[in-house]
Order: C-alpha cells, then sequence, then structure tokens
C-alpha cells in the first residue's frame, strides 16, 4: 500500500487532539463491543452440544451454573436468554459508540472547514484571479470531511482487528487447522485491495476534479446571470453544464463500475474461505475432533471475521478518494499567501494620511510594466486625481495601497513607514474604497451599510446613510433599512448602491480614500447628488480620485496623468493645462464632445425644423 501518503496521515491526526476525551470514550466503547461480539455465537454452542447432544458442560460454566446447568430446559432458557443479553448489550454499545463517533467525526470537518475557508479568505486577489471559486466551493464542502472520515476508519479498524485476533485466539485453541485455513484467504484480500488503490488512484483524481468543474460552471453562470439573459443564452449555458457534468458521470460511472466489480472478487476471496472452513470443519466432526457446537461457532466466527475484513478492505479502497481530497486540501491549506504581514510589521494609530511613492513597480503575473517607476507625494488631507486611457493602470494604482497585491519595486510609505512593514489589517483599516460598481451583498440596507464598522449603532448607520444622501431614498422604501438586497443589490438602481457604498465608508471613515470612478456608470443629475455625497466625505481625507469626467477634478490639489503604466504628467489641473500635452489633450477631447453634444448638428437642426 505504498500509494498512502503516510505524512497526510499524521497529519490529520492533529485535528483530533481537541476532542481527546472524546476519542478516549470511543476506544473504551470499541474494545468492549469486540469482546461482545466473541460472545454472541455460544448461545448456539450451549444449545447444540450441551442441550440437544446432552454432552457435559466446561467445568467453568458446570461451577457456574450448579444443578441448574443439569436441566436441559433450564439450560436451554439461559442460553437463549443469555444470548438475548449479549445481543442488547452489543446494540446498546453500537448506539453509544454511533452517538461518540459521530461527534467526533461531525466536530473535526467543521474544524477543518473552517480552517480551509479562513485561509481562503487569506490568500491574496492574485490567487483568487487564478483559481475557480467554484473549485474551492468545491474543494471546503465537499472534500473537507476527508481527514475526519480518515479517522473515523481507525475505530472501525480497531474494532475489527480486535474481533479478528479474539476469534483466531479462540478457533486456535479450538482446532488449529481451522484458523490456519481461515487466515489463507488474507493475503488474496490483501493484494486485490492493493491492486484497487494503485489502479484506481488516478482515474479518482480526474473525476473529482471533473465533479469539481461541474460546480465551476454553475457558479460562474449564477454570478453572470445578467448576462446571460441580457444575450438569451441561457440554452448555451445549459449546453455547456450539461456537457461537463456528462463527462463527470460519465467517468464517475466507470470508477463505480471498477469498485462493483472489485467488490465481487473481494466477496469471491471469502466465500471460498468460507466453504472451505466449512469443509475443514464438518470433516474434523466427521473425525470426532470437533463437535457439531464447536463447529458452528468457528464458522460463525470465519464469518465475522470476513465481514470487517471486507470492510476493512473496502475502507481501505475507499480512502483512496479520501486521500486525494486530502492532498488537495492540505496544499490549499499550505500555500503560502503571497501577501502577508512581514516579521516585525507594527500595528499602526489613525494615519495622518502623508503618502510617498518612491520608484514604484508593478507587473501582473505574466505581464511586464504594468507600472513602471511611479513617484509622487501627497500630504494629508490631499486630494489626488488620476486620468488617463482605459488600461493605462490607473486602478492598478491604487489597489497597491491596501496591499491588493504587492509591489515589485520601489516602495510606498505612509506617514513615513512603508506600508510593508504595517500590519496588513491596520493597514487596511486605514483605507475606504468605493468602487464604480458598488459591491453590495444579499442582506438588509442597514447590514450592508454597517459593513464599514460592524458594532455600529443604528443611530450612527442612519447618520452615515443622511451624509450619504442616501437616506430619503432608503425611507421611501417599503421596508426602510430594513430593505433587503438582492446577492448584488438588484432592488435599487446604480445611484442608490453607490450611495449605500459611500454611506458605508462613512461609517468606516478611514483616513485615505479611495474612488475608482464611483460615477461613471450614473446619470448626470444622480453624479450631482453622489458627488455632493463624496465631497463631504473626502474632507479632512487623503483622497485618490479616479475620474473619468475631469470636470468631477476642479478641487484635486494634484493630478497624475496615466500613459501606459507610466507617469507622464502630474500637477494641478491649471499647470496642466498651461503644460499643454498628455492632459490638456484629454482635457480639449472631452470640452469638444460636450460642445458637439450641446450644439445640435446641421441634420439635427434641419430635423427640429
Ligand atoms: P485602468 O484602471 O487605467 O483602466 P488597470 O489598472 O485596470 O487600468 O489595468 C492596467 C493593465 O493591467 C491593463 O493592461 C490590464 O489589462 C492589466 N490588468 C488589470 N487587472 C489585471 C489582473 N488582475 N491580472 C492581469 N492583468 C491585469
Amino acid at each position: 500500500m505504498n500509494a498512502i501518503p503516510f505524512k497526510y496521515v499524521i497529519r490529520v491526526f492533529r485535528y483530533l487532539k481537541p476532542h481527546w476525551r472524546l476519542a478516549a470514550a470511543s476506544i473504551v466503547v470499541t474494545m468492549l463491543s469486540a469482546a461482545a461480539a466473541l460472545l454472541t455465537p455460544w448461545t448456539l454452542k450451549i444449545v447444540v452440544d450441551h442441550v440437544l447432544e446432552r454432552q457435559p458442560l466446561p467445568p467453568i460454566l458446570a461451577r457456574a451454573l450448579g444443578t441448574v446447568g443439569t436441566d436441559r430446559i433450564s439450560l436451554l432458557v439461559i442460553a437463549v436468554c443469555g444470548g438475548l443479553a449479549v445481543t442488547l448489550l452489543l446494540n446498546s454499545l453500537h448506539v453509544v459508540s454511533n452517538y461518540i463517533n459521530t461527534r467526533i467525526d461531525q466536530f473535526i470537518t467543521l474544524d477543518f472547514r473552517s480552517q480551509m475557508f479562513l485561509h481562503a479568505q487569506r490568500l491574496s486577489l492574485a490567487y483568487h484571479e487564478r483559481r475557480r471559486s467554484g473549485m474551492l466551493i468545491y474543494m471546503i464542502n465537499s472534500q473537507g470531511d476527508a481527514p475526519a472520515a480518515l479517522i473515523m476508519t481507525v475505530p472501525m479498524l480497531m474494532e475489527s482487528a480486535l474481533t479478528l485476533v479474539g476469534m483466531l485466539w479462540i478457533s486456535f485453541a479450538m482446532d488449529p487447522w481451522i484458523a490456519l485455513a481461515s487466515l489463507a484467504v488474507v493475503p488474496f484480500l490483501y493484494y486485490s485491495v492493493g491492486y484497487y488503490a494503485s489502479h484506481i488512484q488516478n482515474r479518482l483524481q480526474r473525476v473529482l476534479s471533473l465533479e469539481g468543474e461541474s460546480l465551476s460552471v454553475i457558479h460562474e453562470s449564477l454570478s453572470i446571470m445578467r448576462v446571460i439573459v441580457a444575450f438569451g443564452r441561457e440554452e448555451h449555458e445549459f449546453k455547456r453544464f450539461r456537457t461537463q457534468t456528462t463527462h463527470a458521470v460519465t467517468e464517475r460511472v466507470k470508477i463505480t463500475v471498477r469498485q462493483t466489480v472489485f467488490s465481487l472478487v473481494v466477496n469471491m476471496i471469502t466465500a471460498i474461505g468460507t466453504s472451505v472452513v466449512l469443509g475443514i470443519g464438518a470433516y474434523q466432526v466427521i473425525q470426532g475432533r470437533l463437535t457439531v457446537g464447536q463447529m458452528l461457532v468457528v464458522i460463525a466466527y470465519i464469518a465475522a471475521v470476513y465481514k470487517p475484513l471486507e470492510a476493512i478492505s473496502f475502507t481501505i479502497g475507499s480512502l483512496q478518494d479520501r486521500f486525494i481530497s486530502l492532498k488537495n486540501t492540505f496544499e490549499l491549506l499550505d500555500t503560502v499567501p503571497d501577501i502577508r504581514d512581514e516579521p516585525g510589521a507594527q500595528a499602526m494609530q489613525r494615519a495622518k494620511g502623508h503618502l510617498q511613492w518612491e520608484g514604484v513597480k508593478f507587473a501582473y503575473p505574466g505581464r511586464t510594466n504594468t507600472l513602471s517607476d511611479i513617484s509622487f507625494e501627497v500630504k494629508p488631507g490631499q486630494v489626488v486625481g488620476i486620468v488617463g486611457q482605459t488600461g493605462a493602470g490607473k486602478s492598478t494604482l491604487v489597489s497597491l495601497l491596501p496591499r491588493f497585491y504587492d509591489i515589485t519595486g520601489g516602495r510606498i510609505l505612509l506617514d513615513g513607514v512603508d506600508i510593508r512593514k504595517i500590519l496588513l489589517r491596520s493597514l487596511r483599516d486605514q483605507v475606504s474604497v468605493v468602487l464604480q460598481e458598488p459591491l453590495l451583498f444579499s442582506g438588509t440596507i442597514a447590514e450592508n451599510i454597517r459593513y464599514g464598522r460592524l458594532d455600529a449603532t443604528d443611530a450612527e448607520i442612519v447618520e452615515a446613510a443622511k451624509c450619504a444622501n442616501a437616506h430619503d431614498f432608503i425611507m421611501n422604501l417599503p421596508q426602510k433599512y430594513q430593505t433587503m438586497l438582492g446577492e448584488r443589490g438588484a432592488a435599487v438602481s446604480g445611484g442608490e448602491r453607490q450611495r449605500i457604498s459611500i454611506a458605508r465608508a462613512f461609517l468606516k471613515d478611514a483616513p485615505i480614500l479611495i474612488l475608482d470612478e464611483p460615477t461613471s456608470s450614473v446619470d448626470s443629475k444622480t453624479e450631482a447628488v453622489i458627488l455632493d455625497a463624496l465631497d463631504r466625505l473626502m474632507a479632512g481625507r487623503t483622497t485618490f480620485m479616479i475620474a473619468h469626467r475631469l470636470s468631477t477634478l476642479n478641487n484635486a490639489d494634484i493630478i497624475l496623468v496615466l500613459q501606459q503604466g507610466q507617469l507622464v504628467e502630474k500637477g494641478t489641473q491649471a499647470e496642466l493645462l498651461a503644460l499643454g500635452k498628455h492632459y490638456k489633450q484629454l482635457y480639449d477631447a472631452q470640452v469638444g464632445l460636450a460642445r458637439e453634444k450641446a450644439t445640435p448638428t446641421v441634420e439635427q437642426s434641419t430635423a427640429i425644423a
């Protein structure tokens, strides 16, 4: 069984540590169960040999029962009642062990899943961009029970092993040949399990990843529902899902066939073993070396031994599935977050908001020079406008500050401290982000705003909403602050969603603000309302504002112009206009466009006339 990676086994058992009391109880109950199982066939032996055949009782029993033991009917009653008592004991032990084992199983699974969930959240955005989230969901949800499943095979294996030893010992005492014959099948069983394990592992890995893939398809489709509906691509998505899942199902069926053939082989091996033991046993009875009752005990034992042996084989066989899950899940847990606290990183109190970018370089994996050599300085409370064509690197530039990605060269200083020397949590506490597409989750409006500061009171939420010009429209909704939002906030308009996210930023009250084109997807009337709220939000905070409409930058203290990842100009609006280069060109293009829109063209004038 060299296919079993033992390093995983050792690691898995560490999860048992917090539940050691339960584990100890489980071992005790398992031992009692194994002992009780040994008693089971003896009723039959007493009835056959001593009640029916009238053979003398063994000395221990004869002494224990005294004169009662000599009366056949009394002996029959005692044997039958004894048998019933043993069955009752066995079943009671079963109930107890089921309870204990289920608790261990469920709590270990809970611990493990929680650990994976927490870890997945710690991994960087870059990691999540590379991985499909459906796969992660599948891993956490469906493969997260692997450690517990592995641990739970132990009581089963232990009970089987104890029973096996006890039974062989007793059988040996009665007739060594039968005991030896019963063991003859063990190597065959072992070999078939080994064969199964080594031939099926790769297939299982494939099936598991295909099944994860199916979940990814569902997850991705549901998250782009609007696009699917808009393009009427329901049928296309359905086919994609169907094709993918059919592939997974076909592979699963093929594997199940192999597993069934395997179980057939195992059943045949044990059936042969039982037949051989029956043959030898009956022969020994004919020869007078064994009583009928003893033979029955041995046959019962053999059947009882093969059952756990079969179970062990299956468990070990299905363990392959678990080991693959374990490998995947441990790989996830072993993925070191590429953005993490550096040794010696310190927490930071509320920052003043003084920022220095010194020769900052950054590139996404596989791309070169997304940003190159960016240097500028922002004083506390200043407003920085960032302009440039789509793809110039504006969003990337601001996402480096809260360390969504780590820079590859240069440094960024916040209040004179390299941001990599500030505890990540504390750094992110200093920054509020308002995106072009506000991210709201399903829950009430109040809950969405409270996400800015989880311990905020209702009054503070209302206050934040007021500052964000959101209070009035919220009060007009039927459920007011308790209105439920859909997964992406579908129940309210784009401008309203934006104001909810601004209220959230008010509540967070961070000294640095990042506004990534927050008004580019709303009409100009709504824009005015949002800009009014933003003006209030920006007061006293260092603000980065990525702007599409240059008119929103009239009050910026400094404007950065990006072009293909280079900082080509920086200065105030007046300075840049006077410079007459990149910014001026962008400005003229927009002003020209605005004029064109305002003045009807010749054709329009004719049409109006
Ligand atoms: P802007 O905000 O100015 O439109 P971005 O900062 O979004 O520009 O993008 C800058 C460049 O980086 C573009 O070429 C874009 O394709 C690329 N880019 C943006 N995000 C990623 C990402 N997550 N992975 C790889 N490349 C990216």
